[in-house]
């Protein structure tokens, strides 16, 4: 039989790009049904994700990506997350994402405006999910 992995592989994908590609000890995200925790030699898996930041931890060191919403299999010992965005916290424009929280706020109090208010609420929720993990990366 094969000995056990101590590590899986997790991979973070854009339509853009490979946002994540490494070797981690373990992955928790927010499926739509509530946090899932992946250690190594986990049973296959699919599940729809939250805009939540996906935790990980290499090396014993947690950290953190931002996801906003996607899909999460997984398979052969590896994690593979597909999503519409996903930013490490390194590559979060603060600027950006504080100007897309004022403008979605902005929207959502201005009752008079005829606006998509579903649209403005996940704006809202995309902003403060970056703006957190700029701020648990820089341990502010
Ligand atoms: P904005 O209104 O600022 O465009 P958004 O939430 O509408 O924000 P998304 O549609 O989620 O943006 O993402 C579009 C692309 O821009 C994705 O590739 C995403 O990773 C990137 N992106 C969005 N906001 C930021 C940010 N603050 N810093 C870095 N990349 C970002």
């Amino acid at each position: 039989m094969d000995e056990k992995s101590k590590t899986l592989r997790l991979e973070v994908i854009t339509p853009d790009t490979s946002v994540f590609n490494d070797d981690v000890e373990f992955v928790l995200v927010r499926a739509l049904d509530g946090d899932l925790g992946i250690m190594p030699n986990h049973a296959p898996l699919i599940a729809s994700l939250s805009i939540w930041p996906l935790t990980y931890t290499k090396n014993g060191t947690e950290k953190q990506i931002s996801v906003a919403k996607g899909f999460l299999e997984v398979s052969g010992n590896k994690v593979t997350v597909v999503t519409p965005a996903a930013e490490l916290p390194e590559n979060i424009d603060v600027k950006r994402a504080q100007a897309a929280k004022e403008r979605a706020e902005r929207r959502l109090e201005n009752k008079a405006e005829n606006i998509d208010v579903e649209r403005a609420e996940l704006a809202l929720r995309r902003a403060l999910l970056r703006l957190d993990v700029v701020k648990t990366f820089s341990g502010k």
